[in-house]
C-alpha cells in the first residue's frame, strides 16, 4: 500500500541495491519518497529496480555509482542528488561491508577497507547533507549499525570498531541538531539474512560439513535468542517509524531490532 507521509521528499539509500538497503528504500518509496539508489550489482539490473520501484510506488529514482570508500565519488554523488532532487531529505547510511578474522591475521587492507565504507562514508554523506537539512529545519539521518555497534563478536574487530565508531557518530549528530527539525539515528539489526550474512553461513557450513539450513541454525542460535532472522521488510518499517512525525523526540538512539540479541 503507498502512503504519503514522505511524498515530495528524497531519500538517498547507500548500499541499496541489495538486501537491507534496498528493503529500506521500498519501505521508504511506499511512503511516496523518491529514492536515490546506490551500490554495486550488473547496471542492467539496477536499472530494472530503479524502473521497478518507481512504478510500483509512483516516485521518482535515480542511481549513482559512488564507492562509498572514496570520499570524493561521495561528494560527485551529494551534487548529483542536489542538481536532481534539489538535495537530500533522509539519508539513509547502509552501505557496509564484513570480513571475519581474528586481530593478529586480520588484512591491513580489510581493516581499512571497513572503516572507510561502514564509518567514514557516514561521516561524509552527513556533512554534506546537514547544510540543507538545517536550512530546511527537516531532515533525518538513519545510520545502520549493527548490534556489533553495542557488543562485540570474535573475529569481527574492524566490523565492531566500525559499528561502535558509527552508533557515536549518530549520538554527535543528534546533540548538533537536537534544537532543530532534523534527528540522526542509529538501527542496530541482528542476523538478517542478506549476501552478507550468507557468506557466513556458507563458511560455517563448510568449515563444520553442515547443510545450509543447518548452518543458519547454528549461526542464529550462538547468537539471536529468537532463533529466527530480523528481514529487511521489518528494518524498512523501522526506518519509516524515524521518519515519522511520532519520532521526532527519537534522537541519538541506537535501536536494535536483533531477536533479543543484546538482551543477554
Ligand atoms: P548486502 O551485502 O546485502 O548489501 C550491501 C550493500 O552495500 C550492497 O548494495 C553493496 O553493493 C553495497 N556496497 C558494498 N560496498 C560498497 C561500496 N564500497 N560503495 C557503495 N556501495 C557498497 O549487506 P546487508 O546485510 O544488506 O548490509 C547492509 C548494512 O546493514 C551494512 O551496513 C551491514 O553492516 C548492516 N547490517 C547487516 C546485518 C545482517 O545480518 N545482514 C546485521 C547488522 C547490520
Amino acid at each position: 500500500m503507498t502512503s504519503t507521509q514522505l511524498k515530495g521528499k528524497t531519500a538517498l539509500v547507500t548500499g541499496s541495491t541489495s538486501g537491507i538497503g534496498l528493503g529500506i528504500a521500498r519501505a521508504l518509496a511506499a511512503q511516496g519518497a523518491n529514492i536515490l539508489f546506490n551500490g554495486f550489482g550488473d547496471a542492467g539490473e539496477i536499472e530494472k529496480l530503479q524502473a521497478g520501484v518507481a512504478g510500483e510506488f509512483g516516485v521518482r529514482t535515480a542511481y549513482h555509482n559512488a564507492d562509498m570508500s572514496k570520499p570524493a565519488e561521495i561528494e560527485a554523488m551529494m551534487a548529483f542528488a542536489a542538481e536532481k532532487f534539489g538535495g537530500i531529505d533522509v539519508l539513509v547510511n547502509n552501505a557496509g561491508i564484513q570480513h571475519v578474522a581474528n586481530v593478529d591475521e586480520f588484512p591491513v587492507e580489510k581493516w581499512d577497507a571497513i572503516i572507510a565504507i561502514n564509518l567514514s562514508s557516514a561521516f561524509h554523506t552527513s556533512r554534506l547533507a546537514l547544510p540543507r537539512m538545517k536550512a530546511q529545519n527537516w531532515g533525518r539521518i538513519i545510520n545502520l549499525a549493527s548490534v556489533h555497534g553495542l557488543v562485540g563478536s570474535a573475529g569481527k574487530s574492524a566490523y565492531v570498531a566500525a559499528k561502535h565508531g558509527l552508533v557515536g557518530l549518530t549520538k554527535v549528530t543528534a546533540l548538533e541538531t537536537a534544537q532543530t527539525g532534523v534527528t540522526a539515528n542509529a538501527i542496530c539489526p541482528g542476523f538478517v539474512l542478506t549476501p552478507l550474512v550468507q557468506k557466513q553461513v556458507d563458511a560455517r557450513a563448510s568449515a563444520d560439513g553442515l547443510s545450509n539450513e543447518a548452518a543458519k541454525k547454528a549461526l542464529l542460535s550462538e547468537k539471536q535468542p529468537s532463533a529466527d532472522f530480523v528481514t529487511p521488510e521489518q528494518l524498512g518499517e523501522l526506518a519509516v517509524f524515524l521518519c515519522s512525525d511520532a519520532a521526532a523526540q527519537v534522537r541519538g538512539a541506537a535501536w536494535n531490532m536483533d531477536g533479543g540479541w543484546a538482551a543477554q
